[in-house]
This record gives C-alpha cells, sequence and structure tokens, in this order.
C-alpha cells in the first residue's frame, strides 16, 4: 500500500518550498507524526501535516518517501497543530518555519535509536509527599477574585496591585485543575528567564506531592538536553505543570486545562524576529482552541491547514470574537475539559484592559497590598520632584539626595533607576564638535568608564577610548549625559561629601549596580540579589532590569532619575510603558508591611503637570488607562485599530523604501483584497536608521478591522516577494512583516 502525506519541514522563510511537501509512505501515518525526510541531499525533520488522498499531480517518479517515522512518540495533537496553522497564516510566516521552531532543536538532532533511548528513561515516580494542606489563609480579595474566576469561561485578567498576592491565586487556581484531574496540565508564564526560578521554587513547593518530575520549565536557558526533556515529558502529559517563558506557549500538552500569563503586558512575550508571535495574544487563542477540542473531541485530521486566510476572523485579542474553524459554541464550553486563561498585572496592557472594559475579558481586581488593609495607603507616596526648580544641571535634586541620605542613616535600603546603561551615552570634545559615533550605525557608541571603552550598543563595535580627540587632537575630550555607570559614581561622591553618611553601626555605606553589563556573567544577577536581599547594601542603582518582579523586602525609596523620554516619544505605547514601568518600580518600595507607611517613590521630572503623573500620585492605573484609551480611540490606534509594519534592511537606504514603496504601489495597482479598508504610509527610515552598515527602513499598515488587514497582509506577501525580484531591489538584505508590532 502507498500513502501520500503533506509535511511540513522548516523552510527558510522565503524559499520558493514555503508550504506543505508531498511525501510519500509505505505505511500509514497520522497527522501530528513526526518524521525523517529528505530535503535536497539533507535528512530533516517533519511533522506530517495532513494524508493526501493521492498525489496530485506529481509524478511518482519525483516524489520521494519518508525515510522514517520517530517512533514511541504520539502524533502532536490536532489543537497543537491549529494553533500552529493559526500563528503562520496571522503572522505571515510559513507553517513549516513555526511548527519547527517550535520543536525542541535536539528533537531534530537524534537518531531515532538514540530518542528511543530517551524515551526508555524511567520517569521518576511522584513520591508520597501529602498534598500541602497547612496553606496561608487567603485574603478577602484573593477569596472573592478565586470564586469570580471559578463562575466564569472567559479569558480572566487579574488586576492585582504589586504584593496583592497574585502568585497565590495562580496557585490555587493550579491546585484546582490539577486536582480536578489526575491527567489535567497547566502552563504557567513568565516574562523572564530571571523570574522562573523564584517562581519554579514556589510551584515545586507547592506542588511537592506531585514530584519534582511534574513540574517542568522551558526556557532558552536550558540546555538543549534539559529542554528536549521538559518537552518530552509534557508532551507525554507526564508533566502536569509547565513554567516557561514565551517559547512555551507552543509547547505540547495534550490535556492542558488553565494557561497562566504573569506580568501580561511585558514586552517580551512579543517574539521579535522569525515569526513575531504574542505569546500572551497565543495563550488566549490556544485556550479557545483546547475548549472547542474538548467540546468537539479532538478528531484527527478532520480540519483543514492552514486557515484560508480571511475565512475565520482571527480571534487574537481585538475588537470582536469569532469561534475558532470547527467550534462554534466557545463562549459555552463549560464543561470538564475546558481550558481558561488567567492574565494577571498590576498594569496590564491596554488591549487587555480594553477587553475587560467591553466584556470580553473578565476582569478581577485586587487593589490592596496583603496586609496593607489596615495601614491605609501602604503603597509607596509619590513625590514628584520639578526639575524647573532645582540646581540646573544636577542629577540628583538636593531633597531627594537628603531622602536617600535619611535612609542609609535608619538602615534602610534605595533603589535609584535610570534606563541607561555604561558611563555616560556620549563621548564629546567641545573644541571641535566632535562625538563618539559608531562609524557603522546612526549613533552614538557609548562610554563605558571600568574598562575605558566606547561600545556600540547596536552593533557591538567597541574601541578603546582615544586619548585625545580623534578629529582635532584635544586631550580634552568629556562624557556628556550619565549612565548607571557614572550615576553609581556621582552617588557615591555626594554621600561621600563634606559630612560622610554612615549606617546606622557607624560602618561606610554600600552602593551596588544591577544592569546588563554587571550581570553578564552566569550566576552574577543571582548573587547580587542575594546582597541586596542580605541588606549588605544600601544604595541600588541600575536600569529598568531591577524595576521587574524582585521581591525586595527592605528597599523604602525607590527613585526615577530621567524618565521623561518617553512622554514625547514618537512610539505611541512609550507612556504606556512608562507608567508600567513606574508603577512596577513603585511596586518594589515597602513591600515589607513594616515600612509600609514610609516607604516613597521619587520622579524627577521638568513635566510635574502632566496627567500621566497626576495618575501615578494616585496609583491610579484606571485613571490612567481612561485617558490613553481615549487618545488612542481618536487616532484609531490598537485596541481600537490594527496595524503591521514591514520592514527592509538594504546597503542603501533608498533601496530598503523604495522596496516597501515599490510593492505598496504594486498592491494599489492591482486593487488587493482588504485594500479598501486598509491604510499603507509611505516608507520611512528606522528611528535608527543604520545599524552594522545596514540601512534599515519601515512601512507602516493601518486599518480599522483586523480581518481586512490580514487579507491584505496574505494577498501582499506574493507581490512583495515579486518585488524583490526585480532590479535593484535584488540587492536587498532581508525585509520581514511584523503583525501587530509593539513598537513603532
Ligand atoms: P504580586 O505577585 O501580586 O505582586 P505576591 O504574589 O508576590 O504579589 O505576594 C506578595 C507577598 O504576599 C508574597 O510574599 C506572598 O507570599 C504573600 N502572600 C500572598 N498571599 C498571602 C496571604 N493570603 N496571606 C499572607 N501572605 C500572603
Ligand atoms: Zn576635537
Ligand atoms: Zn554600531
Amino acid at each position: 500500500m502507498r500513502y501520500w502525506l503533506s509535511i511540513v519541514v522548516a523552510t527558510p522563510a522565503h524559499s520558493s518550498v514555503a508550504g506543505p511537501l508531498t511525501y510519500r509512505s509505505e505505511c500509514p501515518l497520522p497527522p501530528g507524526s513526526l518524521v525523517r525526510v529528505p530535503l535536497g541531499k539533507r535528512e530533516v525533520l517533519g511533522v506530517v501535516w495532513e494524508a493526501l488522498p493521492d498525489s496530485g499531480d506529481l509524478p511518482e517518479s519525483q516524489s520521494r518517501a519518508v525515510l522514517g517515522a520517530l517512533d514511541g512518540l504520539a502524533p502532536l495533537s490536532a489543537t497543537w497543530r491549529r494553533l500552529v496553522g493559526f500563528t503562520a497564516s496571522y503572522y505571515q510566516r510559513s507553517i513549516g518555519e513555526v511548527a519547527l521552531a517550535a520543536l525542541p532543536p535536539q528533537l531534530r538532532e537524534l537518531s531515532t535509536v538514540q530518542l528511543a533511548r530517551r524515551l526508555k528513561r524511567p520517569v521518576a515516580p511522584a513520591p508520597d509527599a501529602p498534598v500541602t494542606t497547612d496553606l496561608i489563609a487567603l485574603s478577602a480579595e484573593q477569596e472573592r477574585a478565586i470564586a469570580e474566576f471559578d463562575a466564569d469561561t472567559r479569558p480572566a485578567l487579574l488586576f492585582g496591585a504589586t504584593g496583592s498576592g497574585k502568585t497565590e491565586v495562580y496557585l490555587r487556581a493550579a491546585a484546582k485543575v490539577l486536582a480536578s484531574d489526575t491527567s489535567a496540565q497547566v502552563l504557567v508564564m513568565v516574562p523572564e528567564i530571571n523570574l522562573t526560578p523564584q517562581l519554579q521554587a514556589r510551584f515545586e513547593e507547592r506542588f511537592a506531592h506531585l514530584g519534582k518530575a511534574q513540574v517542568v520549565s522551558m526556557h532558552s536557558g536550558l540546555t538543549p538536553a534539559q529542554r528536549l526533556k521538559s518537552w518530552l515529558a509534557a508532551h507525554a502529559g507526564q508533566a502536569r505543570l509547565v513554567l516557561g517563558t514565551r517559547m512555551a506557549i507552543f509547547a505540547s500538552l495534550p490535556n492542558l486545562r488553565l494557561i497562566v500569563v504573569d506580568e501580561e503586558h511585558d514586552p517580551s512575550y512579543k517574539q521579535q524576529e522569525g515569526a513575531r508571535y504574542s505569546a500572551r495574544d497565543l495563550a488566549v487563542y490556544r485556550a479557545m482552541l483546547e475548549s472547542a477540542r474538548s467540546q468537539a473531541g479532538d478528531s484527527e485530521g478532520a480540519e483543514a491547514f492552514p486557515l484560508p486566510a480571511g475565512a475565520a476572523e482571527p480571534a487574537l485579542p481585538g475588537r470582536r470574537r469569532s469561534a475558532p474553524p470547527g467550534g462554534s459554541a466557545v463562549r459555552e464550553a463549560t464543561s470538564v475539559g475546558a481550558c481558561r486563561v488567567l492574565l494577571g498585572s498590576a498594569t496590564p496592557s491596554l488591549e487587555s484592559w480594553q477587553a475587560t472594559v467591553v466584556g470580553r475579558y473578565q476582569r478581577l481586581t485586587m487593589s490592596e497590598r496583603i496586609g496593607g488593609a489596615e495601614q491605609q495607603g501602604s503603597l509607596p507616596a509619590v513625590r514628584l520632584v520639578d526639575m524647573n526648580h532645582q540646581p540646573k544641571h544636577c542629577t540628583i535634586a538636593p531633597p531627594l539626595l537628603d531622602a536617600i541620605a535619611q535612609r542609609i542613616a535608619r538602615g534602610e535600603q534605595s533603589l535609584i533607576f535610570l534606563n541607561r546603561r555604561g558611563y555616560a551615552p556620549v563621548l564629546a570634545c567641545h573644541d571641535c564638535g566632535w562625538k563618539s559615533e559608531c562609524p557603522h550605525c546612526s549613533a552614538f557608541r557609548v562610554f563605558h568608564k571600568i574598562d575605558r571603552t566606547l561600545r556600540c550598543h547596536h552593533c557591538g563595535f567597541t574601541e578603546r577610548v582615544p586619548r585625545a580627540c580623534p578629529a582635532c587632537g584635544n586631550i580634552d575630550i568629556a562624557p556628556v549625559g550619565k549612565g548607571t555607570e557614572r550615576l553609581e559614581e556621582h552617588i557615591a561622591e555626594l554621600l561621600a561629601g563634606d559630612h560622610p553618611v554612615r549606617r546606622p553601626d557607624g560602618s561606610p555605606l554600600r552602593i551596588a549596580r544591577i544592569d546588563a553589563d554587571t550581570t553578564r556573567l552566569k550566576g552574577a544577577l543571582e548573587s547580587q540579589l542575594a546582597s541586596v536581599h542580605a541588606r549588605e547594601v544600601d544604595v541600588l542603582v541600575g536600569t529598568q532590569m531591577i524595576a521587574k518582579g524582585h521581591d525586595f523586602r527592605h528597599i523604602t525609596l525607590v527613585a526615577a532619575i530621567n524618565p521623561d523620554g518617553a512622554l514625547f516619544s514618537s512610539d505611541f505605547r512609550a507612556p504606556e510603558r512608562l507608567f508600567g514601568l513606574l508603577m512596577q518600580a513603585a511596586g518594589r518600595a515597602g513591600r515589607d508591611a513594616d515600612h509600609g507607611e514610609a516607604s516613597e517613590m521619587w520622579v524627577q521630572t521638568f513635566h510635574p503637570q502632566h496627567p500621566l503623573f497626576a495618575a501615578l500620585k494616585k496609583h491610579d492605573y484606571p485613571a490612567f488607562a481612561a485617558q490613553e484609551l481615549k487618545e488612542r480611540e481618536a487616532a484609531g490606534m490598537s485596541p481600537f485599530g490594527f496595524s503591521a509594519l514591514v520592514r527592509a534592511e538594504a546597503r542603501d537606504q533608498a533601496v530598503a523604501q523604495g522596496f516597501l514603496n515599490a510593492a505598496a504601489a504594486a498592491a494599489q495597482t492591482q486593487q488587493l483584497p482588504g485594500m479598501e479598508a486598509v491604510t499603507p504610509y509611505p516608507a520611512v527610515p528606522m528611528t535608527i536608521q543604520r545599524v552594522a552598515n545596514i540601512e534599515r527602513a519601515q512601512m507602516l499598515v493601518e486599518s480599522p478591522s483586523r480581518a481586512a488587514l490580514q487579507r491584505f497582509l496574505a494577498a501582499w506577501q506574493p507581490l512583495l516577494h515579486q518585488t524583490r525580484q526585480q532590479g535593484d531591489f535584488k540587492s536587498l538584505v532581508r525585509w520581514a512583516i511584523d503583525v501587530d508590532p509593539l513598537a513603532i
């Protein structure tokens, strides 16, 4: 017997073989099977996408045979394939690229024999540890959030202040699901690898009765062997709880029943290369698919891939909700087996927030910090320092310096952040005007004093600091502006001043810095954080890295040195990010109820009247969101409008822009589907126009309709490919589409 199969393999994004390929097999292989197939002269891993009735018009002599199946591995589920198919079509990539990137890299390399050996390894049996019963008593707000969550079926957004105890809600929700069904699986996503060990420890502790083998993690910090191990455990249903970063959204989880997305607003959920997917948005979509499966039964091979573009309006968070193909009554999926999604944040993305405003998502609110109910206003007081009234050119306003000194004297910690690493962003000659530009980028090289280098943060180009101005020979070249390295030095000088500040026991103070430069070595961040926790540090200076997630107990003052840039950025999401960052940072202060009352958040600004700060002062995210959403609605921006960016890179800026404009003109001429509701804007250089000698341009495409934008992009892709083959455009380095871009 001869069987014809369509199989997806990892194809380069823009090759001519973007779709599934046809192979023959001597035995039937169900869709989702992992196989080895020949591709050119290589042997590659592939996924059977569907069984074909015949070979189509492919002559048998030209067809190639499947080399072998990865025995012992169950086929990937129809739901998984649907998720991959949707991702490929929505983000305008090939199915093969998305599917193979979603599998652990080692799966590609292992021979069938090696894999068989791997699969035979015994799974550690669950220990006899009893289910943790001495749980902390829930706060009234936690109690209510959980009850409301249980009573609903919509995607839920847990809007909980920092320190309100969101993690406990995740733990309880997960526990309930795991207890309800001995095969149920839970996926918990976190934005950063740095945050997984802490959370993993908490989950492992709580679910100790399941055994360590059943709580696995998935992120890029694992070795290939560890990744494969986690993946296999999840795929086989042995892992009950998977903790991971954005890549984990594609984990094969045959009985997935709950997806938690912690810090759902975090930009790192958006992949920035290849298929530029949003793991947060896909979590919502996947929960819907999994629920539809539990209703309809996971009928293998019943549906066609890929989703015909525009056939179903993709149901990512947007204006309307529509059912995924094959499952029409998702809303009613309360039955056993449904999959819920729980997003959590103190400062939700405006997309998710708006979804709760219109009732598409359920909103669960926890506004009080644990232990803070009695102490009114236990979130830190926000103090705005009007820099217009401070000494000229001062980096740290005298009242702020004073406040820091008082903290040190009391034995409390302060956290000072500045979003710029290095010593100074520019080195300049005041005689001739020379500046430390990068020869390869349209950006300045940053001065790092510690090793006396000028480093480009875009292309990495590094040189020793010149002894004299390279242009005029003046030896008096000086740093301009401040980065974290200089801020650290500056604070030390200020505090050492005429009346040196001492700790309560009279010992000298200690200042530490945490940023990408100080944490490059493995384990460095952990040890630095440990010394903060051990109260060895009085003042911690750093970038936004320290504003996220870490649970510092003894910090009673947080200060943002220079956040104004984001107020007037050309990127419409900049205020949202700034507000989120400041709220997160404020949340670092006074987490210990003992210090709750005295803790403060200082913000130095030249624009104290800005409405963003008014909302921040009151810790009023809803007010900020309402204000921002009003502006976005008036401007037709996300979540009220939809957009995609097409980026092009070339040696020559004119070629990059010309390519984009020519492709848009071709779309206009051909009146592509969706065009009537889609506006392509003229191509422009990117903010950092040149990186590593490559010129970069982008074109924004907008539409009030997600469906129209999707139809248009699908039809436009082939035209972009064609345009690239014409004349000068052949020299293009690359181009790519970013759907729902985060930064514009
Ligand atoms: P969030 O994630 O909302 O910022 P966490 O989940 O980190 O907050 O909780 C803040 C702190 O409160 C943690 O130390 C946690 O252990 C503690 N906590 C959470 N819930 C309770 C509770 N019901 N009773 C006592 N402490 C709690
Ligand atoms: Zn000079
Ligand atoms: Zn550079």
